[in-house]
Order: C-alpha cells, then structure tokens, then sequence
C-alpha cells in the first residue's frame, strides 16, 4: 500500500458541499482508502486576491493507485464536480492537489512530488500538521512542522478552523 496526502479547497458556493462530493467520490474507488481527515480550515486567498475565502482540508489515503493513477483520479474528480476556471490562481469550484506520495521526489510534466508550493503555503501545513506533523518533505530535510514554524504569523492567522453553522452561507 501506498501512503498519500491530498489537499483540497473550493472557494465556490457550496464549498462545504464541494469538498464532501470530492471526499465521497474518492471513497466510491475501490483503491483509495481515506485513513484520516483533517479540520476544515477558511483561508485567505494566496495570489489573486480579488475572490471569495476558500475552505482547505487535507486527507491521508491509502492507496494501491500509482501516482500517476492517482493525479488521473483527482483530475477526473474535479473535472465531474465542474471546475470551470479562467484566472490563475483564480475561483474553483473544487481543487485537488497531491501534497505528497510516499516520499516521491520527482518532476514530470504532469505530476510534481512534493507539491512545489506545499512548504511554503499555511494552508496546507496548518491542517498537513494536523495530521503528521513530524512527517518528512522530501527534498528539503524537515518536517511538516518544521516548515510551519517558518511561515509568517501574519500569513498563519489567514488560515482560521471552520465549522458547518446551520444555516450559514457556504
Ligand atoms: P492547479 O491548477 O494548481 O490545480 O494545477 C493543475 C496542474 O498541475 C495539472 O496540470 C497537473 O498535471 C499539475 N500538477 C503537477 N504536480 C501536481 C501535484 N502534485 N498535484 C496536482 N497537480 C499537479
């Protein structure tokens, strides 16, 4: 078995919907097994600023799919829920990046291992640290909270834990 972490986000109404649809698309594949969940986190958008807050989580998966396969499955997901998508950086109905793959370092034209901005994003070590944070990110030598404590204080309070309200606008 293969040991992976996803990072997901939507920053379209209903976001909170958009990342249970991807989570229970990922659980109908019969070789991904979702072993842990992080919190959901509201975040500041990073780079093009002029859209709405996004909702970050990350799960760990288990998984018999290559990497390859696996980014296959992401894209298929996100392309089922919608993704239209115009701006870099820009609104997503659903976003699904591999964070890491085993401990893969590798760089092809389709598939980055690690993800090359995970280290210095707070929106996925708050809640990749959640999860593991002694985990290793291969090719830089430290770890997932290591890389946390170097993120600005000011970059981390753009990322705050969210809960579903009743009612509340998603
Ligand atoms: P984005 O627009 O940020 O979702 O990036 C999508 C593109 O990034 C796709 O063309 C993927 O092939 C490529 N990509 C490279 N590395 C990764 C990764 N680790 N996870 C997801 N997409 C990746």
């Amino acid at each position: 078995m293969n040991k992976a972490y996803v990072a997901l986000g939507s920053n379209i109404a209903p976001r909170h919907f958009h990342l249970t649809q991807a989570i229970d698309y990922m659980k109908r594949s019969e070789h991904v097994l979702i072993n842990n969940y992080s919190s959901i986190y509201q975040t500041v958008p990073i780079g093009y600023q002029d859209q709405g807050e996004f909702l970050n989580m990350v799960v760990e998966v288990s998984t018999t799919l290559s990497s390859t396969e696996l980014l296959d499955l992401c894209q298929t997901i996100e392309a089922d829920l919608g993704r239209k998508r115009e701006i870099k950086w820009g609104p997503r109905t659903i976003d699904l990046d591999i964070l890491l793959y085993n401990q893969d370092n590798m760089v092809t034209e389709q598939l980055i291992l690690p993800h090359p901005r995970m280290h210095k994003r707070a929106f996925v070590l708050v809640p990749l640290a959640e999860l593991n944070p002694e985990l290793r990110i291969p090719g830089t030598n430290e770890s997932v909270k290591e890389h946390l404590a170097q993120i600005s204080n000011e970059e981390k309070r753009g990322v705050v834990k969210w809960t579903k309200q009743d009612g509340e606008e998603e």
